[in-house]
């Protein structure tokens, strides 16, 4: 499985083009579910942003987590690499 190569935050109409540094992904009781990918830049902004998807029932409840790209294993990530987040 393929990580998207660049953050997914579109700003503004704008993809960001930046390399993705963390990977975002929601910690639930037994299950994680991959969100996206963020740059440092987005990292704050993304997180105010999640929460107002958690509440609008948009992804699931559950903790949000930012794991290091280096340290995240492939197999259990799910992603969609055209599914961006518009802030
Ligand atoms: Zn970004």
């Amino acid at each position: 499985m393929l990580l998207p190569d660049r953050c997914s935050i579109k700003e503004k109409g704008k993809d960001c083009v930046n390399p993705p540094e963390f990977v975002i992904s929601v910690v639930e009781t037994n299950d994680e579910y991959m969100v996206g990918v963020t740059c440092k830049n987005h990292k704050d902004r993304i997180s105010e942003k999640l929460v107002i998807l958690q509440q609008a029932g948009k992804i699931p409840q559950g903790k949000i987590k930012f794991s290091e790209l280096k340290a995240v294993g492939t197999d259990c990530v799910r992603s969609d690499p055209d599914d961006l987040i518009q802030l």
